[in-house]
């Protein structure tokens, strides 16, 4: 695994747990808006943590980590997840993956292994606008077929947007909804502007004017909610 960072503890990135976040290096899209453009540019660049640092740790931990984030970059890229989070697994950790979604054969494969306890998929944008937020030309059929495999199934998922006024309209919201019908779980995320991202002078909604999408959502989706911006 290609480890770029480690945070030992966190109560924010994995919904009612105690849990650590691992960062893989490298991702497939390039959203403007992305806070991990080290990462994701010039993951070559940052130092690797190797993974026996993190199992160590995390087994001197047992019974008070319980869960592990993996998040990047995009963790779906790396060739051995499944075998790291096999040996999360091994130490009675619930694993959360956060992902893109555009592998959703990775996704499908690690669901299916019972390897996964939660996943928190962007839906950044309706498919007909994803290429321009996502910074490069996709095949939105992948995107929709995690989605859809996510609202199917039986494990506990979020979708989130990071919210940017530049790209997302009323508009975008509504094929958003409809994108996504039937999910439990959707967040708005704020989006705070920052000389680190990869494309800085974004602009964010405030959040009454977020607050203002959430009607959209209405019997379409069980719990939506606006995190990030107060
Ligand atoms: S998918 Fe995530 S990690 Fe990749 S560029 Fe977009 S925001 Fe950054």
């Amino acid at each position: 695994m290609q480890i770029h960072g480690f945070n030992k503890t966190t109560l924010l990135d994995y919904p009612g747990l105690v849990a650590a976040t691992i960062f893989t290096g490298a991702c497939n899209f390039r959203c403007p808006y992305c806070h991990n453009a080290d990462l994701v540019l010039n993951p070559s660049s940052q130092p690797i943590i190797p993974e026996e640092e993190i199992l160590s740790h995390l087994r001197k931990r047992k019974g008070i980590t319980q869960g592990v984030c993996i998040t990047g970059g995009e963790p779906t890229l790396q060739k051995d997840l499944k075998d790291f989070i096999k040996k999360l697994k091994e130490l009675d950790l619930k694993v959360k993956l956060d992902s893109n979604g555009y592998k959703p054969e990775v996704l499908k494969d690690l669901v299916k292994d019972n390897l996964l306890d939660y996943i928190a998929m962007d839906v950044k944008a309706p498919l007909d606008e994803y290429d321009v937020i996502a910074g490069v030309k996709l095949d939105t059929s992948k995107l929709k077929e995690s989605i859809d495999f996510l609202i199917a199934g039986d494990l506990p998922f979020e979708f989130r947007t990071t919210v940017i006024k530049d790209f997302h309209t009323r508009e975008s919201f509504e094929k958003i909804s409809e994108l996504i019908k039937g999910a439990k779980n959707y967040y708005l995320q704020g989006y705070i502007d920052s000389p680190n991202v990869i494309q800085p002078g974004l602009t964010s909604y405030t959040y009454e004017e977020m607050q203002e999408f959430l009607p959209i959502f209405e019997g379409k989706v069980e719990h939506v909610e606006i995190r990030g911006v107060e």
